[in-house]
């Protein structure tokens, strides 16, 4: 009887210790990203050998995260961190100031072009497979006995985010094309505009966090009409009531609640293809 309790407590404390990107404890190369996605690339890349973990959790609005104490701990502690760049994690620099002599910073977006400064370039599956090429030079830098390992992981991996990408190409032409529109909470989609076919009408929060004044959002509620839209989507991390207040203004009657952007969600958005898949397939819905 006692035995069977030793194993089941065992079990459920296993259970928590795999449960959820950043929690893996003990050995491997210590890697801590600004983000749960940049996360989930490193995992795969890294597999076994390294253990990850994101400062800004699973659901959170990325650019106003504010960095906690043990935040700056995690960075000391860490080998590899892994950031975004282009302003969407820019937090992450006072915490850099705790990192210890030695440690490999990666920036994934050094050297890609950005459309105007905007920082949210996984949205383009190609965009993250570069980004997960640098994911795999700093580990090999750091860990330089992991070089075929991470080799081998990364072109596996990279196998299938060509295979993603295709895939979302095809799910966007179920939508015909002066339907293909967006009307967002944030500006998060100019490179998944770009990549799949989609204009950008507008987003409601003109900068971070900050609500649009009534002349910005009378405005919108213009340009939302003129484009007839078929729907407006709410992204996870942001509160729906001003998208409802446009839809109603524009007479839009579709509000899509939900989208996940700039972090993991609950399954099936809790990896980064799983986020994309997730994300294509609600705007497709509402569109089509
Ligand atoms: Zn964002």
């Amino acid at each position: 009887m006692r035995l069977l309790f030793v194993l089941i407590l065992v079990g459920s404390l296993a259970g928590t210790a795999c449960a959820g990107v950043g929690s893996t404890p003990g050995g491997g190369l210590k890697v801590v990203t600004t983000t749960t996605i940049l996360a989930d690339l490193v995992k795969n890349v890294g597999g076994d050998r390294v253990s990850v973990t994101s400062i800004a959790p699973a659901g959170a609005h990325v650019e106003e995260y504010s960095p906690k104490p043990e935040d700056a701990r995690k960075v000391a502690d860490a080998s590899v961190i892994v950031v975004n760049g282009l302003h969407l994690d820019e937090w992450v620099e006072d915490l850099l100031k705790n990192k210890r002599p030695g440690a490999v910073v990666v920036t994934v977006t050094d050297g890609l072009a950005a459309i105007d400064d905007n920082p949210h370039m996984w949205f383009d599956a190609e965009l993250a497979r570069k980004y997960v090429e640098r994911i795999r030079d700093g580990l090999i830098q750091a860990d330089a006995a992991g070089r075929d390992a991470y080799g081998r992981a990364a072109a596996a991996y990279d196998a299938e985010l060509v295979k993603l990408h295709d895939e979302l190409k095809r799910k966007v032409a179920e939508v015909p094309a002066p339907r293909r529109k967006l009307v967002t909470s944030h500006d998060a989609w100019p490179y998944f505009a770009k990549a799949y076919g989609f204009e950008i009408v507008g987003f409601v929060q003109p900068e971070g966090d900050k609500d649009p004044s009534p002349s910005e959002l009378a405005a919108l509620v213009e340009k939302v009409k003129r484009a007839s839209v078929p729907a407006v989507f709410v992204e996870s991390q942001a509160s729906p009531k001003l998208s409802e207040a446009l839809a109603k203004e524009a007479g839009v009657r579709n509000v899509v609640a939900d989208i996940p952007t700039d972090s993991l969600n609950e399954k099936p958005a809790d990896t980064y293809i799983g986020l994309m898949r997730t994300v294509m397939e609600r705007i497709v819905a509402a569109l089509r």
